[in-house]
């Protein structure tokens, strides 16, 4: 069994002073790693009938695509303003200073499909929240949350609730 946590390197002070960031570029490099990491972000949700894996850019995107294949579903991108030609459905996010903007294609997903959405990382779940909201405005049922990476002494999970939260690893 691989020890994926000794491929996540600490950058202390980044982005800001007082930031732990947990930086996955080391896992990334590695096939191994990439490749446990991908086989357990799709483990719980084997068999599960899931059409479709949504995912916020830019880090969610990387993980995105394997799932969907490992998992038989289609991809979704989330995207920020500006990046999307069809018509779209927006939420706007508070964060600690200001706010920021997710939008999705309006015919993504179709209502009743089953969507799990994969990020690298879940901090306050307000990105997460964002993109559950954005899916839900298209009828998507959220079978579930799948992160490589859950810091569990942040409000995250709770943000989420009641969806349902996966994690390959806990800080
Ligand atoms: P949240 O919205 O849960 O507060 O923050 C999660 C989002 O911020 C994720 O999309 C993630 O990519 C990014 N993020 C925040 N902190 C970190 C970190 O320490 N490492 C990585 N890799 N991403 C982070």
């Amino acid at each position: 069994m691989i020890d994926l946590k000794s491929f996540v390197r600490d950058i202390p002070d980044y982005p800001k002073p007082g930031i732990l960031f947990r930086d996955i570029t080391p896992l990334l490099a590695s096939p191994e790693a990439l490749s446990a990491a991908t086989d357990a972000l799709a483990e719980p949700f084997l068999g599960q009938d899931i059409d479709v894996i949504a995912a916020a850019e830019a880090r969610g995107f990387i993980f995105a695509t394997p799932l969907a294949m490992k998992l038989n579903a289609g991809f979704v991108p989330i995207r920020k303003p500006g990046k999307l030609p069809f018509e779209f459905h927006t939420h706007q996010y508070d964060l600690e200073y200001g706010s920021d903007e997710l939008q999705v294609h309006t015919d993504s997903v179709q209502p009743g499909q089953r969507v799990v959405i994969v990020d690298d990382l879940l901090a306050t779940g307000g990105t997460m929240e964002a993109c559950c909201r954005l899916l839900e405005k298209c009828g998507a049922e959220i079978v579930g949350c799948s992160f490589l990476i859950h810091l569990t002494d942040l409000v995250g999970e709770a943000r989420l609730a009641p969806y349902r939260v996966e994690s390959v690893m806990k800080y």
